[in-house]
């Protein structure tokens, strides 16, 4: 089969003819990829950014950490699942057993494995992926929305941790895929008001428009002083969640953000930044970093989708086949595409 795959330390991905996982192993499920979303990560391994050199130890790997799949197979004791069922994947795999995951701290398991990062992953027609990682998929949602749920529970995680209450007011910076999820869930989350901003994203803005965001500033077009100015006559926002991974927003973002406001930072930055730490201790300023959702708010994403589906549905933009998956990548590179979904050619049965 063919499957999208990092070779070699170094620049670039490439399509390889691998063998067709057949049989899963004990505990696992062999899943019919059905959707996969290109993601910023994908994106960083392409480019071989410095932040994502942890994947040489684990190379050759099918990359692809955001999907949905049908159960095609079942392994010895898998319990719960059934085939042909859809259900999205959580990434990441834990032993259960050290002494991290015993505490409740799987990101911090000795073997944590990241399916599509070190371990083999949905760019691909077919993947073995580990019962327990698999997540339910409520009937009446499809596959492709349900290739979104990682995104957004990692969007889901960042407004957790912005604290978001009913009635506050929030800043959302980057209009990206997970920008747009957090502006999706602190509305759920009761915010009275939802702005979010962006630098040249005309396309992006328009997706968020279809799901009723009406607050939205380009800072391409005004610089972001100016395009907060207006916003900031009502006061400065409770809650400020920064999705962009520019350095130059965060001071900015801080000035915006009231008294005891939380800063919460998602975005995956280059270089340090520079802040007025004495600004902040002065405001009693809290700031937050937020990245993979823990195990229990898969369910919950999973059960939102339910009811919003149409809405998550507008951020889906492109789709491409797993042979042209390097176009996918080049649209959600540009900031015309807010998700692109790759598709694995239909193929015989492992
Ligand atoms: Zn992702
Ligand atoms: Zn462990």
């Amino acid at each position: 089969m063919q499957s999208l795959r990092k070779l070699h330390p170094g620049r670039g991905l490439d399509l390889q003819d691998v063998a067709t996982p057949c049989a899963p192993g004990p505990g696992e499920v062999l899943l019919k990829v059905k959707s996969t979303g290109v993601c910023g990560t994908d994106l960083h391994i392409d480019e071989w950014t410095a932040s994502y050199h942890f994947v040489t130890a684990a190379l050759p790997v099918t990359v692809g950490h955001e999907f949905s799949g049908e159960i095609a197979a079942l392994g010895e004791g898998v319990a719960g699942l059934t085939v042909q069922q859809l259900v999205a994947v959580r990434p990441s795999v834990v032993c259960g057993q050290c002494e991290a995951c015993r505490a409740g701290q799987a990101d911090a398991c000795v073997t944590r494995r990241g399916i599509g990062v070190t371990r083999d992953g949905g760019f691909a027609p077919w993947v073995l992926v580990p019962a327990r990682n698999c997540v339910p998929i409520p009937a009446g949602v499809d596959a492709e929305v349900a290739a979104l749920t990682e995104p957004l529970t990692v969007s889901h995680e960042a407004v957790r941790t912005g604290n978001v209450q009913q009635g506050d007011r929030v800043l959302v910076l980057g209009p990206g895929n997970i920008g747009q999820g957090i502006a999706i869930f602190a509305r759920a989350a009761g915010a009275r008001q939802v702005v979010v901003a962006g630098h040249g994203d005309a396309a992006r803005f328009e997706v968020l428009r279809k799901m009723g965001f009406k607050e939205l500033i380009d800072f391409a077009a005004t610089g972001m002083e100016a395009g907060l100015a207006p916003y900031l006559q009502s006061g400065k926002f409770d809650v400020v969640i920064e999705a962009t991974g520019a350095a130059a927003v965060i001071e900015p973002a801080l000035r915006a953000l009231k008294t005891h406001g939380i800063l919460v930072i998602t975005g995956i930055h280059a270089a340090p930044v520079a802040i007025d730490l004495t600004a902040l201790v002065r405001q009693h300023q809290q700031i937050r970093g937020s990245y993979r959702a823990p195990e229990r708010a898969w369910p919950e994403v999973v059960e939102f989708m339910r009811s919003h589906q149409e809405t998550l549905r507008h951020m889906i933009t492109h789709r491409v086949p797993l042979a042209r998956a390097y176009e996918g990548f080049a649209l959600a590179r540009s900031k015309v595409a807010t998700k692109v979904m790759v598709q694995a050619e239909p193929e015989t049965t492992p």
